[in-house]
């Protein structure tokens, strides 16, 4: 018996990733990937007591997906239909104004996240149908939506607002709702409590840099300013996508390369970024290509790392200097080059990057800024599937 368990899960277009999370202890008691749903062969990877069982079936679509984990669990001693999961927790990406906490998910609730779908179209759908899996399958245990969007909620209006025709974005729900919340939200926290100091009393910047990748400012605990935007293509340079661009550039591929609303998006979310730039969007690939002196790929890593700077010197100044920053997701926390590049030649503002500690091999939180430093540089590993395993597990004990 595993005692109160959360099953994590986060649905994507064709994938489900879930986790089973002991909330308080954090023990991750299985994980796996269910992946090419609605193509010939769809595959599955289930990861518990340190043993990977893999599979390749047919998945119709994420109920026959979720079903498949479900045997996985019930085979390795882990049945998920009986007592031990208390709530199920899901990733969710825009809340738009609606949710700006944990919400349980009643009928109302899905419709409402379904609507969203508007201002998130390849990501909304796909968490609809991951609910509706588990709701076939776990028709007894409570599910909470935990959103992407919900930490940036308070932005200040300056920072949430677009310069655009005030009516058209509120006809529109036009402004900017910021994503990767959970991670921003957790990883600042576990800064506070790395630092020994409340919250409440530091100014923060953290770069959550994974396939996508964002940055936000806090300041007493509470986000300022973030980068993504309306969408996630807004910010940083990212795996496939461009990050900030002269909307220019859109209207010019319409009227001059004929691209429509669809060629637009694929090229935009899918074919930009580091790979759009390198042929690549896995940085451990950027890395090597730029060893054999691949120009692309070193241009690429040029730009990427440039971004950082430029929302680097902004929130530095927003927030009138920072007590911390941080880094995380997979290529914060495992690319030493980044981070130094990143702060690299910052003295000057009291930001310095410790070479022994930047490259010493640790996985846990960790300082990487020389003893002495005024700011505190950090490598810290988000862990988005335990927060929302503890939000769902905090929300259903109180119900
Ligand atoms: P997401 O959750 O957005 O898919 P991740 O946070 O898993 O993204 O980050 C994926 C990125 O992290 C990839 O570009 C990958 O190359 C990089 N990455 C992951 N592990 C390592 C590692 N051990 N060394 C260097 N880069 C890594």
């Amino acid at each position: 018996m595993d005692g109160d368990l959360v099953l994590v899960v986060n649905s994507g277009s064709s994938s489900i990733k879930y986790q089973l999370v002991a909330p308080e202890s954090g023990t991750v008691v299985a994980a796996g990937l269910v992946e090419r749903i609605g193509e010939d062969v769809g595959a599955i990877e289930h990861t518990t007591d340190g043993r990977t069982l893999t599979d390749q079936v047919t998945i119709t679509d994420h109920t026959a997906g979720l079903r498949l984990a479900f045997e996985k669990f019930a085979e390795t001693g882990h049945d998920l239909a009986g007592a031990g999961v208390t709530a199920v927790g899901h990733r969710v990406v825009h809340g738009g104004e609606v949710f700006y906490r944990p919400t349980l998910v009643d009928d109302r609730v899905l419709a409402t996240i379904d609507e969203l779908s508007a201002l998130a179209p390849l990501h909304n759908p796909a968490n609809v149908r991951g609910i509706e899996a588990v709701r076939t399958l776990l028709p007894e245990v409570p599910q909470v939506a935990v959103f992407d969007t919900a930490f940036f909620h308070g932005l200040p209006d300056a920072a949430k607002t677009y310069a655009i025709d005030a009516q058209v974005a509120a006809a529109h729900g036009i402004r900017r709702y910021g994503f990767h919340g959970t991670s921003h939200e957790y990883v600042s926290g576990c800064v506070a409590e790395f630092l020994g100091r409340p919250a409440e009393s530091l100014k923060q910047i953290v770069f959550h840099l994974g396939n996508g990748a964002s940055v936000s400012a806090l300041r007493g605990g509470r986000p300022v300013d973030t980068s993504m935007g309306l969408t996630p293509l807004e910010g940083l340079v990212m795996g496939t996508r461009p990050g900030d661009l002269d909307p220019g550039i859109v209207l010019h591929l319409m009227r001059t390369a004929q691209l429509d609303v669809n060629g637009v998006d694929r090229l935009l979310n899918r074919r930009s970024g580091l790979r759009g730039m390198a042929g690549v969007n896995d940085f451990r690939e950027l890395r090597r290509l730029i060893g054999e002196g691949d120009e692309a790929a070193r241009l690429a890593y040029d730009v990427y790392v440039h971004r950082l700077r430029h929302y680097l010197g902004a929130y530095l100044i927003e927030l009138g200097g920072v007590d911390a920053i941080t880094f995380t997701a997979g290529v914060g926390e495992n690319n030493p080059d980044v981070r130094a590049d990143a702060l690299a030649g910052l003295s000057a503002f009291g930001i310095a990057v410790d070479r022994d500690r930047n490259t010493a091999p640790e996985r846990t939180a960790r300082r990487i800024s020389p003893p002495d430093a005024k700011v505190d540089v950090l490598v810290v590993p988000t862990n988005e599937e335990l927060a929302i395993a503890r939000a769902a597990a905090a929300l259903t004990e109180k119900a």
